[in-house]
């Protein structure tokens, strides 16, 4: 059944989890519930530009399941946003939040904009519009939404003062991403890039590799990619190459991070850096590498480029950037790739701990933070890397097996209403 939500995106999403269902054992009906998202629910949001004008944007929230409890997900700025794209990442988040055992189900929402052409003002207000249009569908126990592409602390903290205003006092646990001085966590910011850097340094534990000794190129540089290239770097690999979308660079001997972090601050992204050859986005991923990290977006490895990659190990810091038609030429090709559902998960993870927090009204230091999520995430790479060679199945096909069977013995156990 073709569904609204049917895109090729989507599509890629329903794909991974046809073939994981072919080795994960679950009843049909279970197979059946998961397919499809619960809800999806399409606003038109009207906003006032500063010139007066007033400007309609499209805004999604989808909810995949809710079985396991709340749905979680992010909210992303970006003209890519569409039904199809939110309903694929909100089912990604379903396994992900299940693999990290969270309790928590996916969501995904977004309004479909240019985050980088609008001023602060005209962002505050989208994000206050879509907060007010979204209040009577999520909610603490219901639906939590945090930070995506091109969304940050002060989207999370205009969605909390607006749901808050509604309500009539302060709700911080209503999303997770905000400021610190609101509720936020600390180490909520770092969370997502340093945890695809523990997953790296898990992945090498078990590969036999010294993560100091590898050349790593990462695509992306917000803040996924930012943080991962900085934490390599501390951890002394080498980063050859970055990325973001005003192109690449490359340095064969090493670039330099904090430099570049400097050179975005001060110009906004990496144009004009001239410490570093040039290169293009296609370039940049057929470099000769160890490790790549794709932290940018979907769709980045499809059939046409997996043949020209040229690195040992691939890793998913982005939701979605491999098709699955890379998938198999990888495969084919011997080269691993650590999936976004595991890899990227350190986000969600910290996620829960700040709405633990919140709830609890008892807040955490950085430390404990830190050793909780490398437990949370060691723990969950550890149970798809044992799966995957149980099963002889990829790294991905075993992350989605294993959260797949969490929310299946869920819903077994809860079955159909009525
Ligand atoms: N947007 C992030 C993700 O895709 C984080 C979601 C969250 O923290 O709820 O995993």
């Amino acid at each position: 059944m073709s569904l609204e939500w049917d895109t090729p995106l989507f599509q890629q999403a329903q794909t991974q989890l046809e073939r994981a269902l072919v080795t994960a054992g679950v009843s049909d009906f279970v197979a059946e519930r998961l397919r499809n998202p619960e809800r999806a629910v399409m606003f038109t949001l009207p906003v006032r530009m500063d010139d007066g004008t007033i400007r309609s944007f499209p805004a999604y929230r989808v909810q995949h399941s809710s079985v396991l409890g709340p749905t979680k997900g992010g909210i992303r700025y970006d003209l890519g946003v569409s039904l199809g794209e939110c309903a694929a990442l909100a089912m990604w988040m379903t396994w992900k939040c299940a693999l990290l055992r969270l309790p928590y189900g996916g969501a995904k929402g977004g309004v479909r904009c240019d985050a980088r052409a609008h001023s602060q003002a005209e962002l505050s207000r989208i994000t206050r519009r879509f907060a007010s249009d979204l209040a009577p569908f999520i909610g603490p126990k219901q639906d939590i939404p945090a930070p995506d592409m091109a969304t940050n602390e002060q989207t999370m903290a205009w969605i909390m003062d607006t749901y808050s205003m509604g309500k009539g006092y302060a709700v911080p646990e209503i999303v997770t991403g905000k400021p610190v001085s609101i509720g936020g966590s600390v180490f909520r910011h770092e969370a997502t890039g340093a945890g695809v850097v523990m997953v790296i340094e898990r992945a090498c534990g078990r590969l036999g590799w010294e993560l100091a000794t590898q050349r790593c190129v990462v695509q992306g540089f917000g803040n996924v990619g930012g943080i991962a290239a900085t934490e390599l770097y501390d951890k002394r690999a080498t980063v050859v190459g970055v990325s973001d979308i005003s192109g690449g660079l490359h340095d064969p001997n090493g670039l330099d991070i904090p430099a570049l972090h400097a050179h975005v601050a001060a110009n906004g992204s990496l144009e004009g850096y001239d410490r570093a050859r040039r290169i293009s986005n296609e370039e940049l991923l057929a470099l000769e590498c160890d490790i790549l990290v794709l932290a940018a977006r979907e769709d980045q490895v499809t059939g046409e480029n997996a043949g020209s990659l040229r690195c040992k190990l691939v890793v998913e810091g982005a939701n979605g950037p491999t098709s699955p038609a890379a998938d198999a030429i990888l495969a084919e090709r011997g080269i691993p790739i650590l999936p976004d559902v595991l890899t990227n998960a350190g986000g969600v993870t910290v996620s829960y701990f700040e709405w633990v927090q919140d709830l609890s009204r008892f807040f955490w230091d950085r430390d404990e933070i830190r050793n909780r999520l490398a437990e949370k995430l060691g723990d969950a790479f550890d149970r798809v890397w044992e799966l995957a060679e149980e099963r002889s199945t990829t790294l991905r096909d075993a992350a989605l097996i294993a959260g797949i069977r969490e929310v299946a013995a869920a819903l077994e156990a809860r079955g159909i209403y009525p």
